[in-house]
């Protein structure tokens, strides 16, 4: 079977979601056409949810260019509105996403200060707001009125897990949009397919990421990620007491082991990062790094320490977390071969050490640490300090095993 070439090609198992999407598109087409159609599938504000990796930020996306397409069946992927949309350059589809914690109070106000524009080119001016559940409350109040009064041709587009993440004030006002996490087989066909992964190694990828597409992907491409993986179920197996638990909790938060394997103090400072990132910017404008900087530019160059901060510490977040989903399906495992199911293991690769320990482990001290790796991930979401959340994480794995 040939690929989909059209925009919704790389949403996989969205049917529901593709169709309404494009019935949307569809009407919107009538409107810019001053068509008498019936147009009521089309709204000017969307609330797009569904699971992480379930692929919303891309179902946005898909949809901006269905609008902005010139093709007769909107969403063609091949026209220069779909290709501008997904190179991120067309200029009536502005996207706010974020590495730090909080969304920019100022980039929503100046997108609601655009949305009362006419469109530069297009048919209608879109904005999209990626992770909407990490706006604060008087940024989401900026943002309701715009949804309240919206500009004539503008949609907006928020994205995030669940419903109940924005205010219901907003919610009443959007249509929602939901997508559901596709099929480990789904995900596997679409890295064959589009990315051109062996399928065995793609059937492992899909498997090892539980069907998000985005860690599926750079598991299959991405030496990095597949080291992370790696490395966590490595640390994992070594704990065979209390006393390790202590040990291996330091190594998953040295951020430079887990993210490059290597051992050791390489941390760089603040100072240097700031700085690395200023030299960065400067050859992007073709400027001689230890050179002067001209004062027009400087505002450009110039980077802020405390959002360099603030996105290292939203990096090593992600990071733990990472990797507690990958701790949390090593117990899945164990937990499925303790009941003797046929469902297939998430970590092939380990499964030795998997069986052995389903051997060792009874079924109920296997989901008690289950819900201790679940604690620990929402304890580090309230800003635990990461290296006692896993200590105690791995000490609760180590408690009701004798292993040795
Ligand atoms: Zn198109």
């Amino acid at each position: 079977m040939v690929a989909d070439s059209s925009v919704f090609g790389d949403l996989v198992g969205q049917k529901a979601a593709v169709d309404e999407i494009r019935r949307a598109a569809q009407a919107a087409g009538r409107i810019i056409r001053n068509d008498t159609g019936n147009t009521s599938a089309m709204t000017h504000a969307w609330l797009f949810t569904g699971p992480p990796g379930s692929g919303r930020s891309l179902a946005a996306r898909a949809f901006a260019a269905a609008l902005q397409c010139s093709a007769e069946i909107p969403g063609c992927g091949q026209c220069r509105e779909c290709k501008a949309v997904f190179a991120g350059s067309h200029p009536d589809v502005k996207i706010v996403s974020t590495d730090l914690v909080t969304i920019c109070a100022t980039e929503v106000r100046e997108f609601v200060a655009q949305s009362y524009l006419a469109p530069a080119c297009g048919n209608w001016r879109v904005f999209i707001i990626e992770d909407a559940d990490r706006m604060l409350r008087r940024t989401t109040n900026v943002l309701l009125k715009a949804i309240e009064e919206p500009g004539p041709r503008t949609v907006w587009i928020l994205c995030t897990a669940a419903v109940a993440d924005v205010l219901p004030t907003i919610r009443s006002r959007c249509r929602n949009i939901n997508l559901v996490t596709p099929s480990v087989g789904e995900v596997a066909k679409l890295l064959t397919e589009r990315d051109g992964t062996d399928p065995q190694t793609a059937a492992v990828c899909a498997q090892a990421a539980q069907s998000h597409i985005g860690v599926a992907r750079a598991l299959a491409t991405d030496a990095q990620a597949s080291g992370i993986r790696k490395r966590t179920l490595e640390i994992l197996v070594s704990v065979r007491g209390i006393g390790d638990a202590v040990i291996a909790a330091e190594a998953l938060t040295n951020t430079d082991y887990m993210m490059y394997g290597k051992k050791g103090k390489t941390k760089t400072s603040l100072a240097e990062k700031v700085s690395a990132e200023k030299t960065k910017k400067m050859e992007a404008l073709g400027l001689d790094a230890a050179g002067k900087i001209p004062a027009a530019l400087r505002n450009q160059i110039n980077v802020d320490s405390a959002l360099v901060k603030r996105r290292e510490t939203r990096a090593k977040r992600d990071l733990y977390d990472r990797e507690l989903i990958y701790l949390e399906s090593y117990f899945r495992d164990v937990l499925v071969c303790r009941l003797g199911s046929s469902v297939q293991l998430i970590n092939p690769d380990f499964e030795q050490s998997i069986r052995r320990r389903a051997e060792n482990t009874q079924i109920g001290a296997a989901i008690k640490i289950l819900d201790e790796l679940e604690q620990a991930r929402a304890r580090l979401a309230q800003n635990g300090a990461p290296a006692t959340v896993f200590a105690a994480a791995l000490g609760a794995v180590t408690a009701d095993v004798n292993l040795f």
